[in-house]
Protein backbone atom coordinates (compact mmCIF):
# COMPACT_ATOMS: atom_id res chain seq x y z
CA UNK A 1 0.00 0.00 0.00
CA UNK A 2 1.16 3.38 -0.55
CA UNK A 3 0.19 6.38 1.32
CA UNK A 4 0.63 10.06 0.72
CA UNK A 5 1.04 12.01 4.18
CA UNK A 6 0.29 15.94 3.96
CA UNK A 7 0.73 18.53 6.35
CA UNK A 8 -1.31 21.32 4.94
CA UNK A 9 -0.70 24.95 6.30
CA UNK A 10 -1.92 28.24 5.03
CA UNK A 11 0.22 28.97 2.48
CA UNK A 12 2.06 25.70 2.44
CA UNK A 13 1.61 22.20 2.07
CA UNK A 14 4.01 19.46 2.81
CA UNK A 15 3.82 15.80 1.76
CA UNK A 16 5.37 12.51 1.69
CA UNK A 17 4.99 9.14 -0.33
CA UNK A 18 5.31 5.88 1.55
CA UNK A 19 5.37 3.12 0.47
CA UNK A 20 4.04 0.50 3.77
CA UNK A 21 5.67 -2.84 2.22
CA UNK A 22 9.11 -2.10 3.88
CA UNK A 23 8.13 1.75 5.12
CA UNK A 24 10.34 2.93 2.07
CA UNK A 25 9.91 6.89 1.84
CA UNK A 26 9.50 7.02 -1.99
CA UNK A 27 9.00 11.02 -2.37
CA UNK A 28 8.89 14.32 -0.38
CA UNK A 29 8.29 17.71 -0.94
CA UNK A 30 7.15 21.28 0.05
CA UNK A 31 4.65 23.51 -1.93
CA UNK A 32 5.11 27.15 -0.81
CA UNK A 33 3.39 30.65 -1.36
CA UNK A 34 0.34 29.15 -2.16
CA UNK A 35 -2.44 31.80 -3.29
CA UNK A 36 0.17 34.30 -3.37
CA UNK A 37 2.69 33.04 -6.11
CA UNK A 38 4.17 29.56 -5.43
CA UNK A 39 6.79 27.28 -5.22
CA UNK A 40 7.02 23.58 -5.22
CA UNK A 41 10.52 21.70 -4.34
CA UNK A 42 9.89 17.96 -4.91
CA UNK A 43 12.40 15.49 -3.88
CA UNK A 44 11.90 11.91 -5.07
CA UNK A 45 14.23 9.46 -3.17
CA UNK A 46 14.33 6.41 -5.51
CA UNK A 47 16.23 5.80 -9.00
CA UNK A 48 18.51 8.62 -9.23
CA UNK A 49 15.64 10.68 -10.04
CA UNK A 50 16.00 15.05 -10.39
CA UNK A 51 14.86 17.20 -7.71
CA UNK A 52 12.09 19.69 -9.20
CA UNK A 53 12.41 23.15 -6.93
CA UNK A 54 11.11 25.97 -9.27
CA UNK A 55 8.37 28.29 -8.97
CA UNK A 56 5.42 27.68 -10.39
CA UNK A 57 1.49 29.10 -9.63
CA UNK A 58 -0.24 27.45 -6.97
CA UNK A 59 -3.15 29.70 -6.49
CA UNK A 60 -5.22 27.31 -4.40
CA UNK A 61 -4.60 24.18 -2.12
CA UNK A 62 -6.37 21.89 -4.70
CA UNK A 63 -3.57 23.36 -7.84
CA UNK A 64 -1.08 22.56 -5.08
CA UNK A 65 -2.27 19.14 -4.88
CA UNK A 66 -2.85 18.46 -8.75
CA UNK A 67 1.22 19.57 -9.58
CA UNK A 68 2.27 16.99 -6.28
CA UNK A 69 0.44 14.54 -8.04
CA UNK A 70 1.90 15.65 -11.50
CA UNK A 71 5.29 15.11 -10.48
CA UNK A 72 4.66 11.91 -8.28
CA UNK A 73 3.73 10.57 -11.57
CA UNK A 74 5.89 12.31 -14.41
CA UNK A 75 8.24 10.14 -16.22
CA UNK A 76 11.51 12.55 -15.04
CA UNK A 77 10.32 13.24 -11.37
CA UNK A 78 7.83 10.88 -10.47
CA UNK A 79 7.77 7.67 -8.02
CA UNK A 80 4.83 6.45 -9.69
CA UNK A 81 3.29 5.61 -12.88
CA UNK A 82 -0.03 7.03 -12.19
CA UNK A 83 -2.55 8.56 -9.83
CA UNK A 84 -4.24 4.83 -8.67
CA UNK A 85 -1.08 3.94 -7.07
CA UNK A 86 -1.84 5.73 -4.60
CA UNK A 87 -3.91 4.00 -1.78
CA UNK A 88 -5.04 6.13 0.46
CA UNK A 89 -4.17 9.81 1.82
CA UNK A 90 -3.37 9.92 5.82
CA UNK A 91 -3.32 14.18 6.90
CA UNK A 92 -1.73 15.72 9.78
CA UNK A 93 -4.99 17.86 11.53
CA UNK A 94 -3.85 20.14 14.40
CA UNK A 95 -6.64 19.86 16.66
CA UNK A 96 -9.64 17.29 17.34
CA UNK A 97 -11.08 18.55 20.46
CA UNK A 98 -12.35 16.24 22.66
CA UNK A 99 -14.32 14.30 19.96
CA UNK A 100 -10.94 12.25 18.03
CA UNK A 101 -8.89 10.41 20.42
CA UNK A 102 -7.64 8.60 17.82
CA UNK A 103 -7.39 8.70 14.22
CA UNK A 104 -10.56 8.63 11.92
CA UNK A 105 -11.60 8.18 8.09
CA UNK A 106 -12.80 11.06 6.63
CA UNK A 107 -16.46 11.16 5.80
CA UNK A 108 -19.14 13.73 5.86
CA UNK A 109 -19.79 13.17 9.40
CA UNK A 110 -15.94 13.86 10.51
CA UNK A 111 -15.66 16.98 8.57
CA UNK A 112 -18.47 18.33 9.98
CA UNK A 113 -16.89 17.62 13.94
CA UNK A 114 -13.45 19.79 12.14
CA UNK A 115 -15.62 22.70 11.38
CA UNK A 116 -16.48 22.30 14.95
CA UNK A 117 -13.16 22.12 16.42
CA UNK A 118 -12.22 25.19 14.46
CA UNK A 119 -12.94 27.73 17.10
CA UNK A 120 -9.90 26.03 19.50
CA UNK A 121 -7.45 26.34 16.43
CA UNK A 122 -8.50 29.17 13.83
CA UNK A 123 -5.42 29.68 12.38
CA UNK A 124 -4.55 25.42 11.86
CA UNK A 125 -7.77 23.45 11.25
CA UNK A 126 -9.02 25.42 8.50
CA UNK A 127 -5.96 24.54 6.52
CA UNK A 128 -6.04 21.34 7.68
CA UNK A 129 -9.91 21.10 6.11
CA UNK A 130 -8.74 22.74 3.12
CA UNK A 131 -6.26 20.11 2.52
CA UNK A 132 -8.61 17.54 2.84
CA UNK A 133 -11.04 18.78 0.16
CA UNK A 134 -8.43 19.44 -2.29
CA UNK A 135 -7.19 15.88 -2.38
CA UNK A 136 -10.78 15.17 -2.40
CA UNK A 137 -11.19 17.41 -5.53
CA UNK A 138 -8.04 16.37 -7.50
CA UNK A 139 -8.14 12.55 -6.46
CA UNK A 140 -11.39 11.99 -6.33
CA UNK A 141 -13.91 10.49 -3.16
CA UNK A 142 -12.85 7.00 -3.86
CA UNK A 143 -9.42 7.20 -2.37
CA UNK A 144 -9.68 6.94 1.27
CA UNK A 145 -8.47 9.63 3.35
CA UNK A 146 -7.69 9.84 7.39
CA UNK A 147 -7.09 12.35 9.47
CA UNK A 148 -4.68 12.03 12.38
CA UNK A 149 -4.86 14.46 15.52
CA UNK A 150 -2.02 16.28 17.08
CA UNK A 151 -3.93 16.36 20.13
CA UNK A 152 -5.40 12.85 20.60
CA UNK A 153 -2.65 11.12 22.20
CA UNK A 154 -3.26 13.11 24.93
CA UNK A 155 -7.32 12.89 25.28
CA UNK A 156 -6.05 10.02 28.15
CA UNK A 157 -4.74 12.36 30.68
CA UNK A 158 -7.26 12.35 33.53
CA UNK A 159 -9.37 15.47 34.65
CA UNK A 160 -7.11 16.38 37.12
CA UNK A 161 -4.84 16.89 34.58
CA UNK A 162 -6.63 18.68 32.00
CA UNK A 163 -8.73 20.50 33.91
CA UNK A 164 -7.94 24.77 34.49
CA UNK A 165 -9.15 25.70 37.95
CA UNK A 166 -11.10 28.33 36.61
CA UNK A 167 -15.06 28.49 36.61
CA UNK A 168 -16.44 24.71 35.61
CA UNK A 169 -18.85 25.93 32.97
CA UNK A 170 -16.13 27.27 30.75
CA UNK A 171 -15.35 23.20 30.74
CA UNK A 172 -18.37 21.89 30.07
CA UNK A 173 -20.03 24.46 28.27
CA UNK A 174 -17.11 25.55 25.95
CA UNK A 175 -14.85 23.00 26.09
CA UNK A 176 -12.02 25.42 28.06
CA UNK A 177 -9.17 23.04 29.11
CA UNK A 178 -5.50 21.56 28.76
CA UNK A 179 -5.35 19.64 24.71
CA UNK A 180 -1.87 19.51 24.70
CA UNK A 181 -0.08 19.23 21.17
CA UNK A 182 2.71 17.21 18.90
CA UNK A 183 0.37 13.98 20.40
CA UNK A 184 1.99 12.22 16.91
CA UNK A 185 5.19 12.94 17.85
CA UNK A 186 5.40 11.86 21.86
CA UNK A 187 3.28 8.77 20.49
CA UNK A 188 6.33 7.66 18.05
CA UNK A 189 9.27 8.41 20.15
CA UNK A 190 7.62 6.57 22.98
CA UNK A 191 7.04 3.03 21.56
CA UNK A 192 10.09 3.66 19.69
CA UNK A 193 11.92 4.22 23.02
CA UNK A 194 9.79 0.72 24.47
CA UNK A 195 11.19 -0.96 21.49
CA UNK A 196 14.92 -0.02 21.68
CA UNK A 197 14.72 -0.59 25.84
CA UNK A 198 13.31 -4.42 25.00
CA UNK A 199 10.09 -3.35 27.36
CA UNK A 200 6.77 -3.58 26.86
CA UNK A 201 5.53 -0.16 26.86
CA UNK A 202 2.52 -0.77 29.18
CA UNK A 203 5.42 -1.72 32.07
CA UNK A 204 7.30 2.06 31.47
CA UNK A 205 7.30 5.68 32.85
CA UNK A 206 8.58 7.98 30.40
CA UNK A 207 9.29 11.00 29.78
CA UNK A 208 9.07 12.37 26.16
CA UNK A 209 10.61 16.15 25.27
CA UNK A 210 9.88 17.49 22.16
CA UNK A 211 12.00 20.35 21.20
CA UNK A 212 12.13 22.34 18.12
CA UNK A 213 10.22 25.45 17.48
CA UNK A 214 7.93 24.25 19.09
CA UNK A 215 8.59 22.73 22.87
CA UNK A 216 6.19 20.44 24.66
CA UNK A 217 6.66 17.82 27.34
CA UNK A 218 4.46 14.62 28.08
CA UNK A 219 4.29 12.16 30.60
CA UNK A 220 3.59 8.90 29.09
CA UNK A 221 2.64 6.11 31.68
CA UNK A 222 1.69 2.74 30.53
CA UNK A 223 1.85 3.95 27.07
CA UNK A 224 -0.85 6.72 27.73
CA UNK A 225 -0.17 10.69 27.67
CA UNK A 226 -1.43 11.53 31.61
CA UNK A 227 0.16 14.78 31.25
CA UNK A 228 1.82 17.44 29.16
CA UNK A 229 2.75 20.59 28.96
CA UNK A 230 1.18 22.83 26.17
CA UNK A 231 -2.11 23.65 27.16
CA UNK A 232 -5.70 24.83 25.29
CA UNK A 233 -3.06 26.38 22.62
CA UNK A 234 0.52 25.28 21.79
CA UNK A 235 1.11 28.68 23.53
CA UNK A 236 2.39 27.63 27.22
CA UNK A 237 4.56 25.67 29.03
CA UNK A 238 8.21 25.71 27.66
CA UNK A 239 9.45 29.52 26.82
CA UNK A 240 10.13 28.15 22.48
CA UNK A 241 11.31 30.05 19.53
CA UNK A 242 8.68 32.74 19.43
CA UNK A 243 6.49 31.92 21.86
CA UNK A 244 6.26 32.78 25.76
CA UNK A 245 5.40 29.43 27.38
CA UNK A 246 3.77 30.43 30.66
CA UNK A 247 3.33 33.87 31.66
CA UNK A 248 1.33 35.24 34.57
CA UNK A 249 -1.96 36.73 32.90
CA UNK A 250 -1.91 40.08 35.86
CA UNK A 251 1.36 41.06 33.74
CA UNK A 252 -0.12 40.77 30.23
CA UNK A 253 -2.93 43.42 31.57
CA UNK A 254 -0.14 45.69 32.78
CA UNK A 255 1.51 45.53 29.65
CA UNK A 256 -1.45 45.69 27.36
CA UNK A 257 -2.55 48.97 29.72
CA UNK A 258 0.94 49.99 29.87
CA UNK A 259 1.11 50.40 25.66
CA UNK A 260 -2.25 50.54 24.97
CA UNK A 261 -2.47 46.58 23.06
CA UNK A 262 -5.23 45.14 22.84
CA UNK A 263 -5.83 41.12 23.21
CA UNK A 264 -5.02 39.96 19.21
CA UNK A 265 -1.88 42.44 19.53
CA UNK A 266 -0.79 40.72 22.45
CA UNK A 267 -1.36 37.37 21.37
CA UNK A 268 0.79 38.70 18.31
CA UNK A 269 3.89 39.26 20.88
CA UNK A 270 3.06 36.11 22.90
CA UNK A 271 3.28 34.18 19.83
CA UNK A 272 5.96 35.66 17.65
CA UNK A 273 8.45 37.66 19.72
CA UNK A 274 8.74 36.31 22.70
CA UNK A 275 10.80 32.80 23.85
CA UNK A 276 14.23 32.51 23.43
CA UNK A 277 13.86 35.13 20.17
CA UNK A 278 12.36 37.70 23.00
CA UNK A 279 15.01 37.32 26.15
CA UNK A 280 17.88 37.24 23.30
CA UNK A 281 17.04 39.97 20.99
CA UNK A 282 19.82 37.44 19.15
CA UNK A 283 17.26 34.76 17.18
CA UNK A 284 14.61 32.11 17.90
CA UNK A 285 17.10 29.43 16.93
CA UNK A 286 19.18 27.64 19.13
CA UNK A 287 22.00 27.45 16.86
CA UNK A 288 22.49 30.78 16.46
CA UNK A 289 21.82 31.63 20.70
CA UNK A 290 24.52 29.26 21.14
CA UNK A 291 26.97 30.77 18.79
CA UNK A 292 25.48 34.09 20.52
CA UNK A 293 26.50 32.46 23.89
CA UNK A 294 29.49 31.57 23.23
CA UNK A 295 30.98 35.24 22.27
CA UNK A 296 29.90 36.63 25.56
CA UNK A 297 26.20 37.59 24.92
CA UNK A 298 24.49 37.36 28.19
CA UNK A 299 20.90 37.90 27.12
CA UNK A 300 21.56 34.56 24.65
CA UNK A 301 23.21 32.52 27.70
CA UNK A 302 20.20 33.61 29.84
CA UNK A 303 17.47 32.14 26.72
CA UNK A 304 19.70 29.05 26.60
CA UNK A 305 19.80 28.78 30.63
CA UNK A 306 16.03 29.57 30.79
CA UNK A 307 15.12 27.04 28.40
CA UNK A 308 17.35 24.03 30.39
CA UNK A 309 15.68 25.53 33.73
CA UNK A 310 12.12 25.59 32.39
CA UNK A 311 12.28 21.73 30.28
CA UNK A 312 14.28 20.07 33.78
CA UNK A 313 11.29 22.09 35.98
CA UNK A 314 8.37 20.32 33.96
CA UNK A 315 10.86 17.23 34.10
CA UNK A 316 10.68 17.29 37.58
CA UNK A 317 6.66 17.45 37.88
CA UNK A 318 6.42 14.89 35.89
CA UNK A 319 8.63 12.31 37.47
CA UNK A 320 6.04 13.09 40.53
CA UNK A 321 3.20 12.86 38.61
CA UNK A 322 3.97 9.17 37.84
CA UNK A 323 6.05 8.54 40.78
CA UNK A 324 9.20 7.60 38.89
CA UNK A 325 10.45 7.27 35.34
CA UNK A 326 12.22 4.46 33.53
CA UNK A 327 13.29 7.14 30.44
CA UNK A 328 13.77 10.47 29.36
CA UNK A 329 13.75 11.20 25.57
CA UNK A 330 14.41 13.83 23.29
CA UNK A 331 13.40 14.43 20.01
CA UNK A 332 12.53 17.66 17.28
CA UNK A 333 15.15 19.94 15.93
CA UNK A 334 16.62 21.10 19.17
CA UNK A 335 16.23 17.49 20.94
CA UNK A 336 17.82 15.87 18.32
CA UNK A 337 20.58 18.45 16.97
CA UNK A 338 21.47 20.01 20.40
CA UNK A 339 24.37 18.20 22.97
CA UNK A 340 24.71 21.16 24.62
CA UNK A 341 21.02 21.85 25.66
CA UNK A 342 20.57 18.31 26.39
CA UNK A 343 23.39 18.18 28.26
CA UNK A 344 22.22 21.45 30.49
CA UNK A 345 18.89 19.61 31.16
CA UNK A 346 20.63 16.76 32.56
CA UNK A 347 22.80 19.05 34.47
CA UNK A 348 19.63 19.38 36.62
CA UNK A 349 18.69 15.75 36.94
CA UNK A 350 21.75 14.16 39.56
CA UNK A 351 18.93 14.17 42.40
CA UNK A 352 16.81 11.29 39.92
CA UNK A 353 20.33 9.11 39.52
CA UNK A 354 20.68 10.22 35.95
CA UNK A 355 23.83 10.10 34.52
CA UNK A 356 24.22 11.09 30.58
CA UNK A 357 27.19 9.63 29.09
CA UNK A 358 28.82 12.83 27.34
CA UNK A 359 30.57 11.15 25.03
CA UNK A 360 27.56 9.09 23.56
CA UNK A 361 25.92 12.82 23.72
CA UNK A 362 28.37 14.32 21.55
CA UNK A 363 27.87 11.86 18.67
CA UNK A 364 25.24 12.61 15.85
CA UNK A 365 22.99 9.59 14.84
CA UNK A 366 19.18 8.09 15.73
CA UNK A 367 17.89 6.43 17.99
CA UNK A 368 21.28 7.26 20.34
CA UNK A 369 21.27 6.00 24.11
CA UNK A 370 23.12 8.92 25.94
CA UNK A 371 22.77 7.43 29.31
CA UNK A 372 26.39 5.78 31.17
CA UNK A 373 25.26 2.13 32.16
CA UNK A 374 24.97 3.00 35.59
CA UNK A 375 22.22 6.03 35.24
CA UNK A 376 18.90 4.51 36.96
CA UNK A 377 17.03 6.50 34.55
CA UNK A 378 17.56 6.01 30.82
CA UNK A 379 17.88 8.99 28.22
CA UNK A 380 17.89 8.36 24.85
CA UNK A 381 17.82 10.73 21.52
CA UNK A 382 14.63 9.71 19.07
CA UNK A 383 14.28 11.24 15.76
CA UNK A 384 10.62 11.49 15.55
CA UNK A 385 8.58 10.71 12.52
CA UNK A 386 5.62 12.23 12.87
CA UNK A 387 4.38 11.43 8.86
CA UNK A 388 5.48 7.66 9.50
CA UNK A 389 3.10 7.79 12.24
CA UNK A 390 0.39 9.54 9.74
CA UNK A 391 1.08 6.71 7.20
CA UNK A 392 0.68 3.53 9.50
CA UNK A 393 -2.48 4.79 10.94
CA UNK A 394 -3.58 5.72 7.44
CA UNK A 395 -2.65 2.06 6.45
CA UNK A 396 -4.58 0.28 9.77
CA UNK A 397 -7.76 2.29 9.10
CA UNK A 398 -7.79 1.86 5.17
CA UNK A 399 -6.38 -2.15 5.93
CA UNK A 400 -9.60 -2.76 7.78
CA UNK A 401 -12.58 -0.91 5.80
P1 LIG B 1 11.76 21.71 14.47
O1 LIG B 1 10.66 22.66 14.86
O2 LIG B 1 11.67 20.40 15.15
O3 LIG B 1 11.98 21.62 12.99
O4 LIG B 1 13.12 22.37 15.05
C1 LIG B 1 13.71 23.50 14.47
C2 LIG B 1 14.73 24.10 15.43
O5 LIG B 1 15.72 23.14 15.76
C3 LIG B 1 15.53 25.26 14.86
O6 LIG B 1 14.87 26.49 14.96
C4 LIG B 1 16.76 25.26 15.74
O7 LIG B 1 16.51 26.06 16.88
C5 LIG B 1 16.90 23.83 16.18
N1 LIG B 1 18.09 23.19 15.60
C6 LIG B 1 18.22 22.57 14.42
N2 LIG B 1 19.48 22.10 14.24
C7 LIG B 1 20.17 22.44 15.36
C8 LIG B 1 21.53 22.27 15.80
N3 LIG B 1 22.43 21.62 15.04
N4 LIG B 1 21.87 22.76 17.01
C9 LIG B 1 20.96 23.42 17.77
N5 LIG B 1 19.67 23.62 17.41
C10 LIG B 1 19.29 23.14 16.23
Amino acid sequence: MKVLVINAGSSSLKYQLIDMEGEKLLAKGLCERIGIDGHLKHTPLVDDKPVFNEDLPLPTHAEAIAAVIDKLTSAEYGVVSSMSEIDAVGHRVVHGGEKFASSVLITDEVMKALEDCTPFAPLHNPANITGINACVEVMGKDVPQVGVFDTAFHQTMPAKAYMYALPYDYYTKDGVRRYGFHGTSHRYVSQRCAELMGRPIEELKLISCHMGNGSSICAIMNGKSVDTSMGFTPLVGLPMGTRSGDVDPGALQFVMNRYGMDIDAMLNVLNKKSGVLGISGVSSDFRDLENAAEEGNERARLALDMFDYSVAKVVGSYVAAMNGVDAIIFTAGVGENAPTTRSGICSYLGYLGCEIDEAANAKRGSDNRISTDASKVQLWVIPTNEELVIARDTRDIVSAL
